[in-house]
């Protein structure tokens, strides 16, 4: 009976190291805990075994006292692999104290079983001898300490008989399962030990339940919940992840979490804050609508923004009902700013920082959709010859100065108006029309400034502003309409802002028709040219200027102010003025045949400059008709000699080294000066009447012409009024010292035919 009780021991103990070396190949969480078990178990059994073995008694007390406080130990690891197992410390938790508090009175169970082998005072051993007076076993007589180390021993199996009771009646039925199972295991375990207690057999045959109590704990860690696999594979998979990871219980308490969650939750109590408050929501909303939520929060770290994304989700059962949750979170700090530069250039000029075009349309929409009955207005902004200024300049100057313009612009931003780099140098603003203050914009306006070699250069900025009556209207539209508004005062040195009027889309469709018929009119002579006579001081006629006028199939005769705007605009006057030009040489010949001694004035636009040579056009006429170059006077406006870059003396020179006569067309009305006319060696001064008028106000107007007329006329250039409508002014003009006469109190202009049938009788 002994030797086969001996060689069952045996055998349990190669069995246990076969499934120690199972659990190892399975390398699960569980393994570690599970080896120590088992190889307590095996060392529980094999003290046991060596108390049967040699017949000596201190080796008996001794083994027999290391085998009592095996059990001790057993026991003890059995719990802490209990908890660990459940891994739930939700209701009981396996506090220090008990854990210290096993582990001393384990300590000392020990101690004083290993004693008892000199001391005897737990127990006491007598031999045991067979039917052939061989030593068979020992026999125990127990002491009062051996019954405390007993006490203890059930201590332990009622204390986590206990916990698994209250833990399985408390938890969910997701749980219970799993507790019920190692509950149901254990109390057989026990109740089988009692029964080979009470059977008082020689031979200690409860030894084996702690062998089937190691396979039981083998079976139902390993194999029998594959809950617990798959949650070992969850969790596995989640140490692995880059993100942090906890798993909540139904109350929110932690079950789990990975490597990473509790590196981060350690040093940061700013986001652990943040964490039980996300989750004291998310606990809220349990069996609502969402099973998911997903928040997103910025926390200063070091004076670094750090963007952390938290996701929580529901975990539920078979039948649906939640049983706990989850959260993932992790830094998205780099991703997010990378998303949110990428939208940024998307969304911005990279220049200006400004919005770009489709941001500024989209923003601007919103705020009016948003805001219907708010008046608005959208202002449109365009630097005047910004080309120029980049060619002159470079690029990197052009970019200084849209850089001011888009400070200006920011400093028009009040809340509810949103600005933006439209194209080139082009930007916008939607802004309340409360808040916009003309003046304040045309101050600002003068503060752009181009500093080149300490040099100041102003910067002229155009403001267009449209009204916007329908918060609907499509926002492109809106701009192109202000910006029209300011090409009605590009190239006036004197305004800035400008408003949209419903005229002004008349007028492009007009300009629009004019530059699509224009080449057709050129070619088929609709252009005409008409004569207004010049006389001196006697009333004697001695030239006259040229004028245009279109002979228009449909519209009749169209005066200068229908088209010269648009073919300027354009450029297209160039084609214009050469074909007037060569009319006036052809008269200019004609006159000269016919003996006829009268001069042409013919207007050169200052656009004509950029399109053509304009000393060669004349040089040619020069050469292909025979007139006196003296003869023809050509008249230039005040803006070619402002906007060009000293090539205008050049210019000048060059048509009076051909022997015509310069004319400075429309003295007065811009800024020129008698020193210009002194500097450029103008040969004639022309006065607008309506120059003069403005200067009728006052006596000290008055000296002022008077004075001018006086220079000008000892600089030896001679004085031409046009627009004379009266006799009185031509009196005073007379007396003033102005040498020739032009306007309706003479004539009109008239055709070519008409003027020589007037005045040659002809
Ligand atoms: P401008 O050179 O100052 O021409 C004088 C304008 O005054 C002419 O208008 C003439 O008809 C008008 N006028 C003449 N006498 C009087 C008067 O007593 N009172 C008033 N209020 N006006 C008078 P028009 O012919 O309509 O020409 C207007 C402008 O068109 C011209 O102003 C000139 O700048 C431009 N223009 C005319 N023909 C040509 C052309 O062939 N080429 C270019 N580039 N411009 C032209
Ligand atoms: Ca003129
Ligand atoms: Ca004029």
């Amino acid at each position: 009976m002994k030797v086969f009780f001996l060689l069952s021991l045996a055998g349990s103990c190669l069995g246990i190291a076969g499934i120690i070396a199972w659990a190892v190949r399975i390398k699960s969480i569980f393994t570690r805990p599970f080896v120590k078990l088992s190889c307590f178990t095996v060392f529980v059994i094999v003290m046991y075994a060596l108390t049967l073995c040699p017949f000596i008694k201190s080796v008996g007390l001794l083994t027999a006292g290391l085998y009592f406080a095996g059990l001790d130990w057993l026991l003890f690891l059995f719990f802490n692999y209990i908890f660990f197992f459940i891994q739930d410390t939700r209701y009981l938790k396996p506090s220090r104290f008990f854990k210290k508090f096993y582990i001393a009175v384990s300590a000392a169970d020990t101690f004083s079983l290993i004693l008892n082998a000199f001391l005897q005072h737990a127990f006491t051993i007598t031999p045991v001898f067979d039917s052939k007076s061989v030593f068979y076993c020992w026999q125990y007589h127990f002491g009062f300490l051996y019954r405390c180390h007993l006490v203890y021993c059930y201590l332990i199996i009622i204390h986590l008989i206990f916990f698994l009771v209250v833990r399985s009646r408390l938890s969910s039925s997701f749980y219970r399962m799993k507790y019920a199972k190692i509950l149901f295991s254990f109390v057989f375990l026990v109740l089988l030990n009692g029964i080979f207690i009470l059977f008082k057999w020689d031979l200690d045959v409860s030894l084996l339940v702690y062998v089937f109590m190691d396979i039981g704990v083998f079976i139902l860690t390993f194999f029998s919940i594959p809950h617990h696999i798959e949650r070992g594979m969850r969790i596995s998979v989640a140490q692995q992840t880059e993100s942090c990871f906890v798993c909540y219980d139904f109350n929110g308490g932690i079950l789990y979490m990975n490597d990473k969650a509790r590196k981060v939750l350690k040093d940061r109590a700013d986001i652990r804050d943040k964490i039980s408050e996300y989750q004291k929501q998310f606990i809220l909303s349990y069996g609502t609508a969402s099973h998911y939520y997903t928040w997103q929060y910025e926390f200063e770290n070091h004076g670094n923004l750090e963007i952390y994304n938290f996701d929580f989700n529901v975990i539920t059962d078979k039948k649906g009902s939640i049983i706990g949750s989850y959260l993932h979170f992790s830094d998205m700090t780099e991703e997010i700013n990378t998303i949110r530069i990428q939208q940024y250039n998307a969304t911005h000029d990279h220049l200006t920082g400004l919005c770009n075009r489709q941001t500024f349309f989209e923003k601007a929409h919103e705020i009016l959709i948003e805001n219907p009955v708010q008046h608005y207005l959208l202002i449109a902004t365009d630097i005047e010859n910004f080309k120029l200024i980049n060619d002159l300049f470079g690029w990197e100057t052009g970019n200084e100065i849209l850089i001011q313009q888009s400070l200006l612009l920011c400093g028009t931003d009040c809340p509810g108006c949103v600005t933006g780099k439209i194209s080139g140098d082009k930007f916008a603003i939607l802004i309340k029309k409360d808040d916009f203050d003309p003046e304040c914009a045309v101050e600002r306006c003068r503060k752009i400034k181009l500093n080149q070699k300490d040099v100041d250069y102003k910067i002229k900025t155009y403001l267009g502003v449209y009204e916007i009556k329908n918060h609907y209207e499509n926002v492109q539209n809106m701009f192109d309409k202000a910006v029209l508004a300011i090409r009605k005062i590009h190239g006036d040195y004197e305004q800035t802002v400008v408003y949209y009027d419903d005229s002004f889309m008349d007028e492009l469709v007009h300009a629009q028709n004019i530059l699509n018929e224009f080449s057709l009119a050129i070619e088929n002579e609709e252009f005409q040219v008409y004569l207004q006579a010049q006389f001196d001081k006697e009333s004697r006629l001695r030239g006259c200027e040229a004028l245009t006028r279109w002979n228009h199939p449909q519209r009749g005769l169209l005066s200068p102010s229908d088209f010269v705007a648009p073919l300027e605009e354009s450029g297209l006057i160039y084609r214009l003025d050469s074909f007037i030009w060569e009319k006036a040489a052809q008269i200019l010949e004609q006159w000269k045949k016919d003996g006829i001694d009268w001069y042409i004035s013919v207007n050169i636009s200052p656009k004509d400059f950029y399109y053509i040579d304009v000393i060669a056009r004349f040089r040619n006429l020069l050469a292909v008709y025979d007139f006196d170059p003296s003869k023809l006077n050509v008249e230039i406006t005040e803006s070619f000699i402002m906007n060009r870059d000293g090539l205008e003396m050049e210019v000048i020179k060059g048509l009076k080294a051909l022997g015509l006569c310069i004319e400075l067309d429309d003295f007065g009305s811009g800024y020129s000066s008698l020193k210009t006319l002194e500097d450029f060696d103008f040969d004639v001064m022309k006065l607008d009447m309506e120059f003069l008028s403005e200067c009728d106000d006052g006596p000290k107007a008055k000296s002022i012409v008077l004075s001018i007329i006086r220079m000008a006329k000892a600089m030896g250039i001679r004085i031409v009024t046009e627009g004379v409508e009266y006799r009185e002014q031509f009196d005073y003009l007379c007396e003033a010292g102005v040498d020739l006469f032009q306007g309706y109190y003479f004539s009109s202009p008239l055709c070519v035919e008409d003027f020589r049938k007037k005045y040659a009788g002809l």
